[in-house]
């Protein structure tokens, strides 16, 4: 199976939990169960974004969009991110109504078997993505199962929690769960906006991809005759870009210097996967102003 398959089994396997968690609460009227519905909201958001990302975001660029699709991400996890964090924070206020006013629980046993058969779904589909994303080194696809991971640790959590209400009758314990769970929810929710809103901002790349960057820049300066400057970044979706300038002796002919500019071109490509790199050619004491901004943003 191919890793858009699993995104399309995600949101399948993503669905039936949430269908199967919010009927253990409208059989129960547990909000901590309610919560626990939501954070597959999140893994369905998560998938059909990722799988809007493989289909969009690898479509080549056309007349309209010369540089690509990468950004179309960032839409939909901007949008996503905001009705997560909201339904988060409706949970936590009906959560804290009923941590005033305790409800007693109904029809226990049969919402928590449909939660366990829910995290047994889930424990099935994350071990299954976990080892498709060692075979192929998906870095993704591995961190998509570890938070489908954590999620089935959360399930039972909620789980032992509502036995401990069966047992004890500590009807509090309930929304306090519920409050947990959607706390975590909401900062996850308030994550995805924030990964768009950098992304929409051309945020420069990451200062590891930076130091590359310099890295092969330093490898082919000079002191005298060959000098790079006004080095700005940016990443787009799983596209990144390079500005720079390289400046070199007046005398030398275009064709040398665009040879040179190739084979830094090549460099950085080669060090940098993804990386697309944008190269001025100007003598050495001649500078273009329009861009000194960038300059000291860097
Ligand atoms: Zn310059």
């Amino acid at each position: 199976m191919g890793v858009s398959a699993y995104l399309k089994l995600s949101i399948v396997v993503a669905l039936v939990t949430i269908a199967l968690k919010t009927g253990a609460w409208w059989l129960t009227s547990s909000v901590g169960l309610l919560s626990d519905a939501m954070e597959s909201v999140v893994n369905l958001a998560g998938a059909m974004f990722a799988l809007a990302m493989v289909i969009i975001a690898a479509r080549p660029p056309d007349e309209d969009h010369p540089f690509g699709h990468h950004k179309a991400e960032y839409f939909s996890s901007g949008f996503e991110g905001t009705l997560i964090f909201a339904a988060a924070l409706a949970i936590i206020w009906a959560a804290v109504g009923r941590l005033l006013a305790p409800q007693p629980l109904e029809r226990l046993g049969l919402g928590l078997a449909l939660s366990v058969l829910s995290s047994v779904l889930n424990g099935v589909l994350a071990w299954g993505m976990l080892k498709k994303a060692r075979e192929h080194r998906s870095v993704a696809l591995e961190a998509d199962a570890r938070h489908l991971f954590t999620d089935v640790w959360t399930s039972a959590g909620v789980v032992i929690g509502l036995l401990a209400v069966a047992a004890t009758g500590w009807l509090w314990l309930d929304p306090l769960l519920a409050i947990a769970v959607a706390a975590n929810v909401a900062r996850e929710g308030w994550s995805l906006v924030r990964r768009s809103a950098d992304g929409l901002m051309d945020r420069a790349v990451e200062p590891a991809v930076q130091q590359q960057i310099d890295a092969v820049l330093a490898g082919f300066a000079h002191p005298t005759t060959l000098r790079f400057d006004h080095v700005s970044t940016r990443r787009a979706g799983q596209r990144l870009f390079v500005d720079l300038h390289m400046h070199m002796p007046p005398g030398w002919t275009l064709q040398r210097a665009a040879a040179l500019r190739s084979s830094v071109e090549q460099a950085l490509m080669a060090e940098v996967p993804g990386l697309r790199a944008t190269i001025q050619l100007l003598p050495m004491d001649v500078e273009a102003h329009f861009d000194d901004q960038a300059e000291r943003v860097l």
